[in-house]
């Protein structure tokens, strides 16, 4: 994340941490350090993907961020771990409700019943990258090196994208139990209206649960079992009219979970599974510290003097007469600046720059194709990422042959030469 922000994101994790736990654990703490203080270090930790030592170091470097943080002297790397054990998965919920509380603060928003997705998403135990590990999994065409990881099951307000009750555990693991638990938090922070989730949560329980319970609207699709069963209740409604419309926003919590992955941290570092799950859920009161910070920035993102702010604030001040006219245009032209502004941060803030569209060379495959490349069984097919696979028709009628062959293919007995008389 950028440098920049870290001042702010420190600023608001103490303030959050303040309304959620006592300075002391105790009448007998030695009073080096506050509880909120060191909650907010390890929220900065998830926040920057640092590890232990890493903050011990950073912190010692950057006086600033102590003076925000109101530290005297730095915290070992011990005590920061030994607080991380003690707290507990209450506190951080406290905090996460605290953090929708000021996210939803204003009245209007208040009274907009939400619109929920659940879904759940891996997170690595270790330091190694994720790509690596797929690398060498496909070079190598050897199992993962390990079976299990962590799962972090999320509810997601969709129209201001930060989370609203979260819980982790072992993976891998069917999460459709856990669908109610995780609502009946994220209806204590909120109203909510509608629930949108993946297929993993196809169950009528969660359904009426849902619609009973919550008094919302569920969508799920009802994908478990075969065409032939027969389902009843609000699975069947979901197979006659799915609202497939509804469903669209769904996708909105894949990006979330990319742009956590992305841009905070893609693991839950830790020896024990305990440890592990406490950093999820940290990553989950980061990712909403982060967006109650860009929130307040959103109207000043550069340090450099707001010169449309300024030029409008001069305009309000001018004289009357045929100077008013003039004043009006200008402001006119200076709203629709801001406006345009307005509408730019936001679209690079969801990551999609609308104004910029890359003109891309046809792609080329990386691998030599062998026999595919002058085969007349053989299709070219292109991802909207770019990449380039070797499809064989051949495989739509004989499961011999492969989808996607292995590359080069040496020898094969339906190769045909293209533009070879039958
Ligand atoms: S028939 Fe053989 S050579 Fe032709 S596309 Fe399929 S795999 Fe490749």
């Amino acid at each position: 994340m950028a440098e920049v922000g870290l001042l702010p994101f420190a600023r608001i994790a103490l303030q959050v941490s303040r309304a959620v736990l006592p300075r002391y654990r105790s009448r007998f703490s030695k009073r080096q350090f506050t509880q909120p203080q060191l909650l907010a270090i390890l929220c900065l930790m998830r926040y920057e993907d640092w590890t232990f030592r890493e903050a011990e170091v950073r912190l010692s470097e950057h006086r600033e961020l102590r003076q925000v943080l109101g530290l005297v002297s730095v915290p070992d790397f011990t005590t920061l771990y030994r607080f991380l054990q003690r707290l507990d998965d209450q506190t951080i919920d406290r905090a996460v409700g605290e953090t929708v509380r000021r996210l939803r603060g204003s009245l209007r928003q208040k009274r907009k019943r939400a619109r929920v997705a659940v879904d759940a998403t891996g997170l690595a135990q270790g330091a190694v990258s994720t790509f690596f590990m797929r690398r060498m999994h496909h070079h190598g065409q050897k199992p993962l090196p390990w079976r299990h990881w962590l799962k972090w099951v999320v509810a997601v307000d969709l129209d201001q994208q930060f989370v609203l009750s979260q819980l982790a555990r072992r993976g891998p693991w069917n999460d459709c139990a856990n669908l109610p638990p995780v609502v009946e938090a994220a209806s204590q922070q909120t109203r909510i209206g509608l629930v949108l989730a993946d297929a993993e949560f196809d169950s009528e329980r969660n359904h009426t649960y849902i619609r009973k319970r919550l008094g919302a609207q569920s969508v799920i699709p009802a994908k478990r079992g075969k065409k032939t069963w027969r389902v009843h209740g609000v699975r069947a409604e979901m197979r006659r009219a799915f609202p497939q419309r509804l469903y669209r926003r769904r996708s909105l919590i894949e990006s979330l979970f990319s742009s956590v992955k992305r841009n905070l941290s893609a693991r839950a570092p830790g020896r024990s599974l305990r440890a592990q799950m406490r950093q999820a859920l940290l990553l989950g009161l980061s990712l909403n510290l982060y967006r109650l910070k860009h929130r307040r920035l959103s109207l000043r993102m550069s340090t450099e003097p707001n010169r449309v702010m300024q030029q409008l604030l001069t305009v309000q001040e001018a004289p009357d007469g045929w100077a008013d006219a003039q004043v009006r245009v200008r402001r006119g032209f200076l709203w629709c600046r801001l406006l345009r502004a307005a509408v730019w941060r936001f679209g690079v803030a969801l990551g999609y720059p609308s104004s910029v569209k890359e003109v891309k060379a046809p792609a080329e495959l990386e691998t030599d194709p062998g026999l595919c490349g002058s085969c007349r069984h053989c299709r070219r097919v292109e991802s909207s990422r770019g990449s380039v696979f070797v499809f064989c028709e051949l495989s739509l009628g004989d499961p011999d042959f492969a989808k996607y062959p292995r590359l080069p293919v040496l020898s094969c007995r339906g190769y045909e030469m293209k533009n070879a008389s039958p």
